[in-house]
């Protein structure tokens, strides 16, 4: 069914999870998208299937070695640019008017703000970002009028509850699963693989997610980015345990009112909701069945067994550099633990050092965070490689 409003969609980060859910929605709604630019990091087969199967004016390619590879692979039909700055081109593309951010780390930064610039929507799905430079990017979308609409299920749910209703919150509840060691005592936590950390019990998503998501990082990152997204303290956002992740998150009002975000933990539902926005359209997802739910648990999180949520939280309370500096130390140590160069437990004491050894600049420009991020991504590989106490 070809409708009026087709609206031109550039994916970054389109061979990863979020970027192949992002392209099943596409599929469902024939004459409603058209991909106009693709964006990925190295992984070339599924790119070049992509671009076979959507023919989009331009590809983004962000390990900018493997070009030669990539234009034999796609031949000349299409422009291929290269590196951060080949995604910044492809964001502020003239022929876009959604941008899709599913990159993975704080490498969201420059390319969020080009499409920004440019006045596009943003379906965020890229929390590093708001996390390492939340002030600036909220600043610059409310200066170029450019509509942010989040991704991440939590934020997608507090947004929805939010409709109509913004004068009047008292808090936001963020829930968490727990992750996959939700029960697991701190000597069990100190052996946990990466095979085990990989492998979620609700949520089918990447590594570096999948991994925060079993420190408990990914929600103090998801307290930032409410932060941001929603303009609410810190002391107004609550994290809460629920196991069965079917409350998605929930907004209190200021007479006492809750109202929640339910459904099943898949992805397309606030992909979709981004990309179409206020429009709401019939998804493949399945439909919550009540009878089937024996309960829903509520807990609140143990900070003690899972340190790096108060890590997080801590460095969004302070500001300025620091949670630019926290967030690369956390994706540096993710990445050192997927490689087996630290152990699971190690990944938030090396967040911990490096934020006590960083000098925080406050009101920080964007120059000063993207030098932050590199000093905490350099001073994280010194400790590990100098085998310092960690
Ligand atoms: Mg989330």
């Amino acid at each position: 069914m070809l409708t009026e409003n087709v609206s031109n969609l550039v994916v970054l980060g389109s061979t990863g999870s979020i970027g192949r859910q992002t392209l099943e929605v596409v599929d469902l709604h024939p004459g409603r998208f058209k991909v106009t630019g693709l964006a990925a990091y190295d992984e070339l087969d599924l790119l070049a299937e992509q671009v076979k199967k959507y023919q989009p004016r331009l590809v983004a390619l962000g390990n900018a070695s493997l070009y030669s590879q990539c234009r034999s692979r796609l031949g000349n039909r299409v422009e291929i640019l290269t590196g951060v700055e080949g995604l910044c081109e492809l964001a502020a593309y003239a022929e876009a008017d959604t941008v899709l951010v599913a990159l993975s780390g704080a490498i969201g930064i420059k390319p969020t703000l080009a499409a920004i610039k440019k006045s596009r929507r943003i379906a965020l799905a890229n929390k590093e970002t708001l996390v390492a430079a939340g002030d600036i990017v909220m600043q610059s979308a409310r200066e170029h009028h450019a509509e942010i609409i989040p991704v991440d299920s939590e934020h997608s749910a507090v947004f929805q509850c939010l409709q109509g209703e913004r004068a009047y919150v008292r808090n936001i509840w963020l829930t968490a699963s727990g992750g996959p060691f939700r029960d697991y005592s701190k000597e069990q936590l100190a052996e946990v693989t990466v095979d085990m950390a990989l492998s979620h019990p609700n949520w089918n998503m990447g590594p570096k997610i999948s991994i925060d998501s079993a420190t408990l990082m990914n929600k103090g990152l998801e307290v930032i980015e409410a932060h941001h997204l929603f303009a609410i303290g810190y002391d107004n956002i609550k994290v809460l345990v629920q196991k069965e992740s079917v409350i998605h998150s929930m907004v209190e009002f200021v007479d006492g009112s809750f109202i929640a975000h339910l459904g099943v933990a898949d992805m397309r539902i606030p992909i979709q909701y981004a990309l179409t926005y206020p429009e709401r359209r019939p998804s493949p997802a399945a439909h919550l069945d009540f009878t089937q739910l024996a309960a829903i648990h509520f807990a609140a999180p143990d900070h003690g067994r899972f340190p790096a949520l108060g890590l997080a939280i801590a460095a969004g309370r302070r500001g300025g550099t620091l949670p630019a500096v926290m967030n690369a130390a956390n994706e540096v140590a993710v990445g050192c633990f997927i490689k087996k160069q630290i152990k699971f437990d190690q990944i938030a004491v090396l967040v911990e050092k490096v934020m006590h050894d960083h000098a925080i600049i406050d009101r920080p420009g964007l120059e000063d965070i993207l030098a932050a991020d590199q000093w905490a991504r350099i001073r994280t590989r010194q400790i590990i490689l100098k085998e310092e106490k960690i």
